[in-house]
């Protein structure tokens, strides 16, 4: 982190005076949510078979010590998707800095608590822990309203997001990052969140020029993980597009379990032990893709093609 303590100026409580909460919407987070879980499980409970020789993994001889990883998700939990990764490079002496977009407020989850202010607290302490148990830096709470107010309409909504993206932007400058993580289209589960949140840091990356070069992965569940066609196609990710293969260590999966376990409101302890069993009896890797393949200029459409 460059200057935390002006990222905590920057990012004070934003608009929170409108409850977002329905009855429509609950359920649909709740499957959301179910989606997301399947995804983690499953992309870690099979083996993948494809040849790990195109792999751009960081080398383990480049050291990550000094590197910055700005890891971009939506919720409160969602970061669990590459907690190992996380883990791995704090642990060698990166400096991981975590953004949260937003406030998880209608994730009512196993509590008895309804979508609002004492939820969102109580999310933002198990991040908190989350983060600890992974030996990352204390994560950047942006504080936006889960579900991105949506029930706005066009006219909420886009101005929403538009600010988000110039906070994010503000972020991007001050954490100076050497990478940056983030959900892609699939979004891991297909939740609109999360695809909006990939979609606007790819934006606010895009916009700048390569000043410095700076990688940007999303994370992915390979398409060889998943069992169910439709899933495949809503939230899969072709295994040879995720060229970049990160293994991990017992360590970094313990690390993560217990991270996982501070998301009590959350999941039940059936779930918090599934997860674990999976994770344990996993491949013990992380799969991104690589966002840009190529810095090469050109005027042929087909040149990839032709190759
Ligand atoms: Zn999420």
């Amino acid at each position: 982190m460059k200057n935390k303590q002006n990222i905590s100026l920057y990012f004070t409580k934003i608009d929170t005076t409108n409850d977002y909460c329905s009855i429509v919407g609950r359920p649909i987070l709740l499957f959301f949510k179910l989606l997301f879980v399947v995804g983690i499980l499953s992309s870690c409970g099979e083996k993948k078979n494809v040849s790990t020789e195109q792999s751009t993994t960081i080398p383990e001889n480049i050291s990550a010590k000094g590197k910055t990883i700005m890891a971009v998700f939506a919720h409160p939990d969602d970061e669990i998707y590459i907690g190992p990764l996380m883990s791995k490079y704090a642990r060698q002496g990166a400096n991981v800095q975590l953004v949260t977009v937003t406030d998880g407020r209608y994730g009512t989850g196993q509590t008895d608590l309804k979508p609002g202010e004492e939820l969102t607290t109580l999310r933002h302490k198990e991040l908190n822990c989350a983060a600890e148990h992974m030996g990352i830096e204390r994560p950047i709470w942006m504080g936006y309203h889960d579900q991105l107010k949506l029930k706005d309409g066009f006219f909420g909504h886009v101005p929403y997001i538009q600010e988000i993206m110039r906070k994010m932007d503000s972020l991007y400058s001050i954490i100076n990052p050497d990478v940056i993580i983030t959900w892609g289209p699939d979004g891991g589960s297909n939740h609109m969140d999360h695809r909006i949140v990939g979609a606007s840091i790819t934006q606010v990356y895009l916009s700048k020029s390569k000043v410095k070069d700076v990688d940007l992965y999303y994370v992915a569940t390979p398409s060889s993980h998943i069992v169910d066609e439709d899933q495949k196609l809503l939230a899969g990710v072709a295994d040879d597009y995720l060229t970049t293969e990160i293994t991990y260590s017992e360590e970094d999966r313990e690390s993560t379990i217990l991270a996982f376990q501070c998301y009590k409101s959350q999941y039940s302890e059936e779930a918090m032990k599934k997860k674990a069993e999976r994770l344990r009896s996993g491949d013990h890797k992380v799969y991104l893709r690589p966002v840009l393949m190529s810095s090469t200029k050109t005027d042929n459409l087909f040149q990839l093609v032709d190759q």
